[in-house]
């Protein structure tokens, strides 16, 4: 090999192993805990307006369960259970958020992904390690996205695993669009979504969800690794009295796929 391609080949190397550079921006924010939700607590006290001074990128649900929530470019898009999305207002609140400041730090090609799973695997083989957070951003055209959202709920609330049983599921094929979220360690489990956990928003603004699966083609994934995670827990009883002891890994399982 020519000593050129070599030290070409030494910086590839170098690039992919080395750590990133320290998130200059917030951490990861997040508002209250995917076993809250999972519980059926569905009322938060969190509003949009202020969701959004903690990033401009995220997604989660809203109060009574009213559908998905998309947070993109520092907007909060709310995908009804109809299939219609329109921006919430700024006085609308959530029960479940995560968000951060989009900084990436690198932007991988994906070649080919036939489905989620496949997605998952090849960003995994990529990262340099599993055990920090990664925002992360996909933009242009999919040959399959499946999504959903779910429908408002009124008291007394189901957990969320009986209240998903009456989502909608949107499939979209040859859909321009955005799909985002982020990729959490496996040692949230119980606060946050272990793995990837990503919801869709058509190019128009007029379409998205719950990412349930996808494909993609030659398209790159931008990634933003994130190294602080601030939690901020609701302050009402309702909160305090949930059971949250027992482990929810099984119904987050059925309530994610
Ligand atoms: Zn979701």
């Amino acid at each position: 090999m020519p000593r050129n391609a070599l030290s070409v080949l030494a910086i590839c190397l170098f690039l992919l192993t080395c750590p990133f550079p320290a998130h200059s921006g917030p951490a990861l924010y997040q508002y209250s805990t995917i076993d809250a939700l999972l519980a059926g607590d569905y009322d938060g006290e969190l509003t949009c307006g202020d969701l959004k001074k903690e990033g401009n990128l995220g997604l989660g649900t809203f109060n009574a369960l009213d559908g998905e929530m998309v947070v993109l470019d520092g907007k909060v898009y709310q995908v009804k259970v109809s299939g219609k999305v329109a921006q919430a207002p700024d006085s609308g609140k959530t029960p479940f958020a995560v968000i951060t400041s989009f900084n990436p730090q690198r932007v991988m090609p994906l070649q080919k992904a036939a489905n989620l799973q496949e997605l998952a695997k090849l960003m995994d083989q990529n990262l340099p390690t599993k055990n920090i957070f990664y925002a992360l951003k996909i933009e242009g055209r999919f040959p399959k996205v499946v999504a959903r959202s779910v429908p408002r709920q009124t008291r007394p609330y189901p957990p969320l695993v009986q209240a998903v049983k009456k989502q909608a599921v949107f499939n979209f094929t040859d859909v321009e669009g955005t799909i985002l979220g982020f990729r959490c360690p496996v040692y949230v489990k119980g606060v946050n979504v272990p793995g990837y956990h990503l919801h869709f928003l058509t190019k128009d603004r007029t379409q998205g969800g719950h990412v349930l699966d996808c494909a993609l083609e030659n398209l790159t994934v931008q990634i933003d690794p994130i190294h602080q995670f601030t939690l901020v827990l609701p302050q009402d009883l309702e909160f305090y009295r949930l059971d949250l002891e027992k482990d929810k890994s099984g119904e987050l399982k059925k309530v994610e796929k």
